[in-house]
């Protein structure tokens, strides 16, 4: 079962290419919930988004009749298992472009693809001098793991600047571009700002200046919008599950082919050898050389099926939703001269994804969260693991309203008027 619920009785359809939100709301059973006798209103899709009744039942389905470790037995259970977790490795191939499924290595997310990368590709190839490039928007899960191989191997982390607008100076960026720079690291959509950065056209400025590697952190793209790893034309890209409407605990990276089959494993332990004796150990090839151990079964069964329930709703339908989401809420957040809208400016060149950051006169994004949790709204407060970024944007801390498929111009309007309240209590 991957598609929405059906429509019910009397219930007209949605105009031709718009999404159904209504229907599909009813697919995802935690948004029927109160939190603190309101309905719940979840903007806070960028941390994690929630599940639709398909992928609950996918995993459940998974424990409740077939489980069994995979790739290891030949009972029937296990083969069950294997050929559900391999197929979920051709769904998210086929969902990100990649050109062969074993280009595809499941992780725990977009955290450990990174790792996976900094310590299995960068790090053999890194030495003193050597340079990574990032930009001033990273989340830290795509800045500490560069420091770590740096650190290990005498390179060094270089962050291009971002504008006042919050897009990445590509003036600036292409100067810091040159023949030591080994890795180039940068977010397809940031976490904290939106900004949709154009991978493609970076990717050909650093190839046409260095023979960098461009890894991309897709955390915040794969769920808003239709990814193409071949027209992006990076070497790496990596996301998680939980925030597309996946399984926690489950994400991937893929790599090209040439490049995964050169790099020894990050990780040792089962399922990645073909021969082990006290004196050495013969790797399997790519992905399962990257995937010691017991992997995460029903989690990457979930995330094909959340796959199949993304492709059935529409990409192209998604981020032109969300979109309209967005810029509602940035239209009616610039008439309130005590909101702050960050990185969302008239002069922003790049387009904007699915967040908005904004402070309020007066108020400490902790407060405001704790105002608009008691009416039902949850957003992000903090610096959503972009301490740089809040460093250079000048302020401690943010409030971060971040949507999904299923939001609603009705749940943007009880975000702003949870705002208005936080206004009167803060005066
Ligand atoms: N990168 C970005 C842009 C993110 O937003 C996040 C999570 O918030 C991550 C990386 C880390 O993802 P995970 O915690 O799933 O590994």
């Amino acid at each position: 079962m991957t598609a929405p619920a059906p429509l019910a009785d009397g219930e007209r359809p949605p105009a031709a290419g718009a999404l159904d939100v209504e229907r599909l709301r009813a697919s995802f059973p935690i948004l029927a919930r109160e939190v603190h006798g309101h309905r719940l209103v979840y903007l806070d899709n960028a941390a994690s988004a929630q599940r639709p009744e398909a992928v609950i039942e996918a995993v459940s389905d998974c424990y409740r009749t077939y489980y069994a470790n995979a790739h290891r037995g030949v009972h029937a259970l296990s083969e069950r298992s294997t050929d559900e977790y391999e197929a979920a490795r051709g769904k998210v191939a086929r969902f990100v472009g990649a050109s062969k499924s074993s280009e595809i290595v499941f992780t725990r997310g977009t955290t450990e693809s990174l790792n996976l990368v900094a310590q299995s590709y960068a790090r053999p190839l890194l030495g003193p001098g050597d340079e990574v490039l990032l930009t001033e928007m990273e989340h830290h899960s795509n800045i500490v793991p560069w420091q770590l191989v740096c650190e290990q191997t005498g390179a060094r982390v270089r962050a291009a600047p971002i504008t006042d607008d919050g897009d990445v100076d590509l003036d600036a960026f292409a100067r810091m571009v040159n023949e030591r720079t080994r890795v180039v690291a940068l977010a397809h959509v940031s976490n904290a700002l939106g900004t949709v950065n154009d991978v493609a056209a970076v990717a050909r400025l650093v190839r046409d200046r260095s023979g960098a590697a461009v890894v991309v952190d897709g955390a915040q793209a794969v769920p808003h919008m239709k990814v193409d790893v071949s027209a992006l034309d990076c070497d790496f890209y990596a996301f998680s599950g939980h925030k597309m409407y996946g399984p926690g605990g489950i994400g991937a990276l893929w790599g090209r082919g040439k490049l995964l089959a050169s790099m020894p494993p990050y990780h040792g332990g089962g399922a990645m050898i073909t021969r082990v004796t006290f004196e050495r150990t013969e790797y399997t090839v790519p992905p399962h050389r990257f995937e010691a151990g017991t992997p995460s079964i029903a989690p990457a069964i979930g995330l094909g099926v959340a796959i199949e329930f993304l492709e059935s709703v529409g990409l192209d339908r998604i981020e032109r939703h969300e979109h309209a989401l967005l810029s509602h809420t940035v239209e009616v957040l610039n008439d309130l001269p005590w909101v702050r809208v960050l990185g969302q400016g008239a002069e922003a060149g790049s387009p904007r994804a699915a967040v908005v950051s904004l402070v309020v006169d007066g108020a400490h994004p902790h407060d405001v969260a704790t105002i608009l949790d008691e009416q039902g709204v949850a957003i992000r407060a903090g610096h959503h693991c972009a301490q740089p970024l809040m460093e250079r944007l000048g302020v401690p801390a943010t409030v971060r309203a971040s949507f999904g498929l299923y939001n609603t111009h009705e749940e943007v309007d009880l975000l702003v008027s949870g705002l208005h309240e936080v206004r009167r209590i803060f005066g």
